[in-house]
């Protein structure tokens, strides 16, 4: 049975980080309806005012965040010791677990600085996990082509080929997909799995219904989803399981229950957020040149 549309939504405007603007497809306001997705995050702007303040140091604690430029630089450091940079096409996949305190600084670029941050809600049993993080360079994600046009598979596994990220907390399947006009997107989704597109650009037709840049379809319930490209079309695809566990979001820290939530805020007070200090990434080929 396809999945039929659950809600449409738009990106909003808003001001994040020491002064970014972007645009929100969905977050704070939405949960639980995208679990266990919590936020999107879509940066897209030619203008480095817009983007320049970056985000300095700030904490993560019960979650992952996934960076993944389309197009420009991101300068990350983080409390385990690593730093580096998120290229365009690359990826940053970061398991905040215990807690990091890091800072993700968009460097001045000449056009079009693009990307997305998505952040993953981590299962009460690992939420407290080490933290990590995975840097994927743009090489290391698979792309498949095929008539219908082209898929990047940055989580999950098409016709046997796994995506660049080991070891996932939450079952998520995560594809950039471009299918040129008049083309067909068809993907089964496991029973009983969140799944949701995201239009970055061109315009996409589904059971009736036209959407464009910047707007999304959340699905209801059912075997597989199905679209058609009205317009060169290239699209986030986001399906994974939902954790069904009570949500407690202050900020940057997502805990289960708001004793958690307010011990996280003593221990960054105190100076005990971080548990550990040594490097515990696979980080080591995230370096170019
Ligand atoms: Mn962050």
């Amino acid at each position: 049975m396809e999945r039929t549309i659950k809600l449409m939504f738009k990106s909003k405007p808003t001001l994040e980080g020491a002064g970014v603007r972007l645009h929100r497809a969905f977050g704070y306001h939405q949960i639980p309806l995208f679990d266990p997705f919590l936020l999107l995050d879509h940066f897209g702007s030619q203008n480095p005012e817009d983007y320049i303040k970056g985000f300095p140091w700030h904490p993560h604690r019960g979650i992952e965040t996934v960076t993944y430029m389309l197009t420009g630089e991101v300068a990350h450091g983080d409390s385990m010791g690593n730093s580096g940079v998120i290229r365009s096409g690359d990826l940053q996949w970061m398991t905040a677990g215990s807690g990091v305190i890091h800072q993700e600084m968009p460097k001045r670029y000449e056009g079009l600085l693009e990307g997305f941050q998505l952040w993953v809600n981590l299962p009460a049993a690992q939420k407290m996990t080490h933290p990590r993080y995975q840097g994927i360079l743009r090489d290391q994600i698979p792309t498949i082509h095929h008539e219908n046009g082209m898929i990047k598979i940055i989580a999950g596994k098409i016709d046997g080929t796994p995506g660049p990220v080991k070891d996932l907390m939450v079952d998520i399947e995560y594809l950039d997909v471009s299918l040129p006009t008049g083309k067909h997107f068809i993907r089964t989704t496991p029973k009983g799995y969140t799944t949701l597109l995201y239009v970055i650009r061109g315009s996409g037709s589904l059971q009736g219904k036209t959407i464009g840049s910047y707007e999304g379809v959340l699905f209801n319930e059912g075997d597989r989803v199905a679209l058609s490209a009205a317009e060169d079309l290239r699209f986030l695809f986001i399906t994974g399981e939902p954790l069904k566990e009570p949500i407690a979001w202050g900020g940057p820290i997502v805990m289960n229950t708001e004793a958690e939530l307010q011990q996280a805020f003593k221990e960054l007070e105190n100076g005990t957020f971080i548990r550990q200090s040594h490097s515990d990434s696979l980080s080591s080929d995230y370096y170019r040149g």
